[in-house]
């Protein structure tokens, strides 16, 4: 594979550029050809990859690609979230579904997903800066199922406007911050007018795979809503770079709370010294480590489950050895609870 130097140097990369999120998006690696080329992929396997990348399309950063050199190669952390895996296109066994919290199914419009009476999920895209390979929505997304139009956006607020039940919104995707910040802010505007919606959130990975998205623009936009809250998706603590920590300070010092809400990944951080030192580094960082999910019963993603056992192990030892504030919880997400449920309750 070429290094990331030559990368650069092919591309003639001007040093400004690195830190233009635009710049970052337009030389994402986004095809089977880049992909097969950049990592010298053989010809014999080729097609197989080909196979996974046209269900599961690829995406990946620069700035993320940039991370490969660091951390165990032998068990990369990087590698594994971003790169397309021929175990994606497997058989499924078991439990296993497209959509197994019937996110579709709980759609009263497009856009919405209701499954709680007090809170509603907003889809507002379905574009990510990077393709996650464990993503939860990754048989959802590119369907029918973020708002596409104004025309939905409006009928998404007239919904949220009439489930008087409702005081928390999250908004997601896709990744919100992915908007243009007038976008963005058109929404926020709407949802935080709405009397009964007490408090947004925002889920993004932007602050882990593309952190020069956090620029001056988009903080004159988060900066005008209260109360905001933001929750972030750091797996290892390899993706608390510099840049990273210094996009979550950036968001913090707008008085914006940023939470981690990690997946626990086979082959990514089911270790334990790895998530001891992730939680330290977040908590380090004003990061709150919040929860570590298990990870979901998605179609394309079984090669990333680890048992039970192995979460609630991981939560007793850190128990033990870090302290409260840098503890989170371990939980699933179960199809039709109210909730989270701690590991250490699923049946
Ligand atoms: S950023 Fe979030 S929604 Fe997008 S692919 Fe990654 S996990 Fe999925």
């Amino acid at each position: 594979m070429k290094s990331l130097d030559e990368l650069l140097a092919e591309k003639s990369l001007a040093p400004e550029l690195w830190n233009d999120w635009r710049w970052q998006l337009k030389n994402s690696v986004s095809s089977a050809k880049e992909f097969l080329s950049l990592f010298g992929v053989a010809d014999d396997i080729a097609r197989y990859y080909k196979k996974v990348i046209k269900q599961y399309p690829i995406r990946i950063t620069p700035y993320y690609l940039s991370l490969i050199s660091l951390g165990d190669p032998e068990q990369n952390p990087v590698l594994g979230q971003c790169l397309p895996d021929i175990q994606e296109i497997k058989h499924s066994t078991g439990c296993i579904k497209e959509d197994p919290f019937g996110e579709v199914q709980h759609m009263p419009v497009p856009g919405i997903i209701h499954r709680y009476k007090d809170r509603l999920v907003l889809l507002v895209t379905d574009h990510c800066a990077m393709n996650c390979r464990h993503c939860t929505r990754k048989n959802i997304l590119g369907g029918n199922v973020a708002l596409h139009s104004d025309e939905q956006l409006q009928k998404a607020f007239e919904y949220i406007q009439a489930a008087e039940d409702v005081r928390e919104v999250l908004i997601s995707g896709g990744d919100p911050l992915m908007l243009e910040a007038a976008q963005l802010d058109y929404i926020l505007n709407n949802v935080s007018s709405i009397d009964h919606v007490e408090v947004m959130r925002i889920g993004t990975r932007i602050p882990v795979v593309m952190p020069m998205r956090i620029d001056d623009e988009l903080c004159k936009v988060l900066t005008r809503y209260r109360p905001l809250w933001i929750n972030t998706q750091f797996n290892h603590p390899v993706e608390l770079t510099a840049a990273a920590i210094a996009a979550c300070d950036r968001l913090i010092r707008l008085g914006l709370p940023v939470s981690n809400q990690a997946v626990l990944l086979k082959g990514v951080n089911d270790d334990v010294a790895v998530m001891r030192e992730l939680c330290v580094k977040l908590q380090r960082n004003m990061i709150r480590p919040y929860y570590v999910f298990q990870c979901d019963p998605v179609v394309g993603t079984e090669h990333f489950r680890t048992d039970l056992s192995v979460g609630i192990e991981m939560e007793e030892e850190l128990r033990r050895t870090i302290g409260g504030l840098a503890l989170p919880r371990f939980v699933a997400d179960l199809p039709d609870t109210e909730g989270k449920v701690p590991l250490s309750q699923v049946e």
